[in-house]
This record gives structure tokens, sequence and C-alpha cells, in this order.
């Protein structure tokens, strides 16, 4: 099939990939083309999958020359339509696909890091780390198919945040290629360099727009032998967030502190075919701690100073590793899949200072009730970042306008972790002046001047609500 690019770039490409890594029949695109939510969809004229630095800078030097668009993908887990093709393009598209790079480099223990591919997973990488007796510092549920290029291209987020940070932390060395083909970065992964602006850094997040992302220099940590995993049932959001600042004062082994709200576990619990091992409450937490020496009696300390009804706990259940704690852990790790199983879902991924957390619940809730839809909230507690999910949206438009209008109001970010895509364009203007929206576009442009990277992804102009 001749694809719908120009003969001159579609004979260099091939010459560069060959026939089996320049996808244009549309059975073959078909997966490439539409994003994991199902909401976002569009057709590009060629699914390119280069297997090299090399070959990722031949690629992009022939798309700058023919001036064909270029839309970076890696797992094509992302919840913002930022991976995957428009719906109304101009001239000609090619998705990129990162999943090739896929080199693992051996594990570097004294330095405690590795450089990885940037189609590597997240699971491929957690592997790694743990058979050499060390760990990964980040981790979610998309762990099998989000790679390392997408991670830090969403400067992604995840569970453990609340003792490592987001994805911007864990690179300490990158490499990346320019539209013009130009390899630009260093792998050397010192932990200290200051030397102008840190590459890393403004290429977290960037989603593509920037440059495409080849390789990493990852930290990694200690794999720790003892986890204790609790789910806390409670009477209300805010004794949840009061809990928080206990768990975070009180406990040094501290991992993760997510959130579940009534809606997203009752649906998960419906997909799962089994019952919470709690009694009902009006918020669940789950809190895991991981240390060298067994942390459950310092847990169980904690949460014992929380019972009873000034500390809004219901009930608890708690788990050590093993099947029980997998067991467990599906409640958190399966509400996406169980809100994509129930229909097309639409996002908002917000954050807001945590004390901030039960008005904006209310005010999520006012929204399914005044624009149709049904609310499926849950997120991580620990940094105020709520996946607000709403299933039968009626006026998915209307439901952002006055959800992040509120957000931004009580200081909080339309974006925590998934990125702008095409999903939030409209609203950058709540959290960045226009002055930086211009230092924003002038970064843009001179990296990539004929803005062929991503092109309507984090752009206040040209992104669509639904
Ligand atoms: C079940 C489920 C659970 C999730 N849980 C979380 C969570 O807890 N925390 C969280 O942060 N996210 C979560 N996500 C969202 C998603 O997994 C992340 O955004 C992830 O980082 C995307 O990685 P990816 O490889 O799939 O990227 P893609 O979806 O392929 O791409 C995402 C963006 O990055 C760009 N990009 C991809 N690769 C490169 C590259 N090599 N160079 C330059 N740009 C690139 C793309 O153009 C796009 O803009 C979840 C998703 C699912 C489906």
């Amino acid at each position: 099939m001749q694809p719908d690019l120009s003969s001159g770039s579609y004979t260099d490409l091939l010459a560069v990939l060959g026939p089996d890594d320049v996808l244009v029949d549309q059975d073959l695109r078909a997966g490439y083309e539409v994003d994991w939510t199902r909401r976002y969809t569009g057709t590009c004229s060629a699914v390119l999958r280069p297997r090299t630095t090399a070959q990722v800078a031949e690629v992009l030097r022939i798309c700058a020359t023919h001036q064909v668009a270029v839309i970076p993908q890696g797992g094509n887990t992302g919840l913002v339509g930022g991976s995957v093709p428009r719906a109304h393009s101009h001239g000609p598209v090619v998705v990129l696909s990162t999943r090739g790079l896929s080199d693992l480099g051996p594990v570097d223990s004294d330095a405690m890091q590795v450089t990885v591919g940037a189609g590597v997973t997240l699971a491929a990488w957690r592997n790694a780390a743990r058979a050499a007796g060390v760990d990964a510092p980040l981790d979610f549920a998309a762990r099998d198919s989000a790679t390392i290029g997408g991670a830090i291209a969403t400067n992604a987020g995840g569970s453990r945040v609340v003792r490592y940070g987001t994805m911007r932390s864990q690179v300490v060395g990158i490499e990346a290629v320019t539209i013009t083909g130009e390899i630009v970065g260093s792998l050397a992964g010192l932990p200290k360099e200051t030397v102008g602006p840190h590459l890393p850094s403004v290429l977290a997040g960037s989603e593509g727009t920037l440059a495409v992302i080849t390789r990493a220099r990852l930290r990694l940590v200690p794999r720790f032998s003892h986890t204790i995993t609790a789910l806390v049932s409670l009477d209300s959001l805010a004794a949840a967030v009061q809990m928080l600042g206990r768990v975070r004062a009180g406990l040094g082994s501290l991992d993760s502190v997510e959130l579940i709200l009534p809606g997203a576990m009752e649906l998960v619990s419906a997909h799962l075919g089994r019952r919470p091992p709690v009694a009902k409450g009006s918020a669940y937490v789950m809190i895991e701690c991981a240390d060298h020496v067994d942390p459950t009696d310092d847990l169980l300390a904690v949460l014992s100073t929380l019972d009873g009804p000034e500390g809004g706990v219901v009930d608890t259940a708690v788990t050590t590793e093993g099947p029980s704690r997998d067991q467990l852990m599906e409640f958190r790790d399966r509400i996406t899949e169980a809100i994509n199983a129930a229909g097309v879902p639409y996002k908002l991924d917000v954050a807001v200072p945590v004390a901030g957390l039960p008005a904006l619940v209310e005010i999520a809730e006012q929204a399914a009730v005044t624009y149709g839809g049904r609310l499926i909230p849950f997120g991580h507690l620990a940094e105020g970042n709520l996946h607000l999910n709403y299933l039968e949206a009626g006026d998915p438009a209307a439901i952002a306008e006055l959800v992040l209008t509120a957000v931004a109001a009580a200081g909080g970010t339309i974006s925590a972790e998934h990125g702008v895509g095409v999903a939030k364009g409209p609203w950058l203007r709540l959290v960045r002046s226009s002055a930086e929206l211009a230092v924003m576009a002038a970064m843009r442009s001179a990296w990539d001047p004929t803005g062929l990277l991503n092109p309507g992804v984090l752009s206040p102009v040209s992104s669509v609500a639904d």
C-alpha cells in the first residue's frame, strides 16, 4: 500500500528502517492510532519503528526535510490523547514508536544507576533492578506497557512519589534527538552538575514537543525486605486528610498513601467480583510501608492513635507481602481498568493542597449532577492528586471548565501527572500566565522551529475537550 507521504520521504524512510518497520497498512497502524481510553483517535500516514538512536536521528532528519509531523509514542498508555494522531491533522503525519529502543544496560551497583532505552517498560526497569538486589523508585498500574520515554515525557508519578518524587527526580542522564537529527544529552549519570539548564528537567514533562528521548540513565533505590500494606476505611475524606499528617510524621518507612473514594471502590469491587476486606466507609486509604526491618509495629502504632470517633477510622485490614497483599493491592491497581471496562471515561487529573480535597470532591460531584455523568474518584492522597473520571459525561467541556477553574482558584494544578496532551490545552490559561505561555512557545520553537513535533499537544489554542 502506498502511504499518504511524498514518494521521496517514503523511499528515504524505507531505506533507513526497512519495510517491516515502516507500517502503512491500515490494519497494522490501527493499534497505534487510538489511545488507551478509546476517546482519542486519528489517522497517520505511517508508523515508524526505529531500533537505534542513529535510526531515530535519520528518521527525524527525513521528516524535517519533507515537513512530516511526528508523534512520538511509547507504550500508548497516556491518558490525555498526546500519543496518537489528532482527529483533524493537516499534512502528512507519522507515529514514531519508541518501543524498539529496548536496550537495558547492566545495573551499576556502585552508582545505584542503570542506563535504559526509551522503549523499556517500567516493569522491565524494576525487574532488572530487583534482579541486582535493588529497586526502581517509580511504580504504577500501567507498568507492563508504559515506557521510560513516556514516563519522562509526561513526568509520570504513581504511588511512590511520597517517598521518591516524580519521574523527573529519577533521571540522572538523558539522550534525545532533535527534529533536525542532532543527538543531545549525556548518560554519565552525574548526580551533581551546574552547567546551565538541566537537560533531563527540560525534557521531563515536555510530552514529545521538544525532542524524542532515546535513552536515559536512571536512579535506583534500596530493595526493602519487609513490605506491609494496610487498607483503612474512614468516616470522611477530611478524616483521611487528617490521617495523612499523622502517617507522614510517624512513619519513616512510608512508601505510598493512596486514596479510593466510594464510587471507585464500588466499581472496582464489582469488576473484581470481591468485596473489600474492610467495613464500608466514606473514604478508603491504602498505606504501604517498606523497610529493612519489619515496619508492622510502627504502622499499627500510628493507626491505633486514630481509632475512635476523633480519628475517624472505621475499619482496618493489614497484610504483608504475598498473595493476600496482591489481592488487596488490586482494589487500587485495577481501578483504571475497571473504569475502562465500564465505558469511555472523561478524565481529569488534578491536584490541590491536601486540605482542599474535600471541597474539590464536592465541586466534582456538583459538576456531574449539573452537566451529566457518573463520577469515579480516586488518587494519590499524599500529593493531593485526584483522578476524577466521568463515565457517560454529558458535557465534558463544561465539567472541565467548572472543576478546573475551582482547582486553579484553590492553588492547584490542571494536570498532576498525566500531562496536558490535547485534552487540557484550553485550560492552560488557568495555571500559566500569558508571559509564561510565551516563554513556553519560544522554547518550543527554539527546539522545533517549524512545529513538527507533536503539533496540538501542550498548546493553548488547538485542543479538544471531547
Ligand atoms: C492503568 C493505567 C494506570 C496509570 N497510572 C498512572 C499513574 O499512577 N501515574 C501516572 O503518572 N500515570 C499513570 N498512567 C498514565 C500513563 O501510563 C503515563 O502517562 C505513562 O507515563 C505514559 O507512558 P507511555 O510509554 O505509555 O507513553 P505514551 O502514552 O506513548 O506517550 C505519552 C506522551 O509522551 C510522549 N512520548 C512517549 N515516548 C516519548 C519519547 N521517547 N520521547 C519523547 N516523547 C515521548 C508522547 O508523545 C505523549 O505525549 C496510567 C495509565 C494507565 C492505562
